[in-house]
């Protein structure tokens, strides 16, 4: 399976640590030939993100917060300067606050829901409005959503609308940038412990009602959907826009 992105150069926003998704993605579009930038939110994260990628060999890995328009111009300037163009982006971001993700959905506030909004879903299509010029011969864009987006997952709340939303700018994405030859989709991945999903309460039983009642009788590994997020960046995926892809083990699909 070795070098479906060689010659590709790939953009992966959201590595925090060695358990985002974002990082399993990196690792394999790497093991697949990818040139990488890395971006990171703020200096809180800058030393641990330059770390992991200096391990994986990216040629850049630079500040940016998804919600700030000056960061993401910043972001496309850095990028139009080091790299010859751009084939692949990885949006893997999300945010809530902690409170939203423990109290019932109803008691939601305002702030609460706009903060969800802005940084989990309105910030695929300023990310995408920032790369699509870069990706001068077409490529991928993909995010990552949750089951939460159409089905009620217990604490899961205002991000299950922030998904729902997300799914549906991917859509939206995906009309706008077929034209030229720019894919949008997303993976829907199945719970996997990492900083993000902490945040939710009892999300600990969330990972084992899906081991116990998902078709494969187990919890996805990230490299699963990494190796999904290779086939959607890869010309393999040439076909494939305006898709959710499930990588969650098939829970999905049970009823009960
Ligand atoms: P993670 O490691 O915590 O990644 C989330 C990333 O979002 C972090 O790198 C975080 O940066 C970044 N972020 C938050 N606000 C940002 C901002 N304003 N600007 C730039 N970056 C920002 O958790 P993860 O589980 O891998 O999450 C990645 C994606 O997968 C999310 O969209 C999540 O909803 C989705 N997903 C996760 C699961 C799961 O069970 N883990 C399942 C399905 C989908 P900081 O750490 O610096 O805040």
């Amino acid at each position: 399976m070795a070098g479906l992105l060689e010659a590709k150069t790939a953009l992966v926003l959201g590595v925090a640590n060695r358990w985002s998704l974002a990082y399993a993605i990196a690792q394999a579009f790497r093991r697949e030939g990818a040139r990488l930038a890395l971006t990171y939110q703020g200096e809180r994260q800058k030393a641990t993100v330059e770390e992991l990628g200096a391990e994986l060999g990216a040629e850049l890995v630079l500040g940016c917060d998804v919600t700030q328009e000056s960061e993401l111009e910043g972001l496309a300037a850095a990028l139009k300067e080091a790299l010859p163009q751009l084939d692949c982006v990885v949006h893997s971001i999300a945010f809530a606050n902690r409170e939203d993700l423990s109290r019932p959905f109803v008691e939601t506030s305002r702030s609460g829901y706009l903060l969800a909004q802005e940084v989990s879903s309105y910030s695929l299509v300023a990310v995408a409005r920032t790369v699509a010029p870069l990706m001068r011969q077409g490529g991928s864009i993909l995010t990552l959503t949750y089951l939460g987006a159409t089905r009620v997952v217990p604490n899961y709340n205002v991000m299950g609308v922030a998904k729902a939303a997300l799914e549906a700018a991917v859509r939206y994405l995906a009309s706008d940038l077929g034209p030229s030859n720019i894919r949008v989709n997303a993976i829907s991945a199945g719970p996997v412990k990492t900083a993000s999903a902490r945040g939710v309460k009892d999300f600990i039983k969330v990972l084992d009602a899906v081991a116990e009642r998902a078709p494969l009788r187990r919890n996805t590994d990230p490299a699963e959907v990494a190796d999904t997020a290779v086939f959607l960046a890869s010309d393999l995926g040439r076909g494939v826009t305006g898709n959710i892809i499930f990588v969650d083990a098939g829970f999905q699909v049970m009823g009960l």
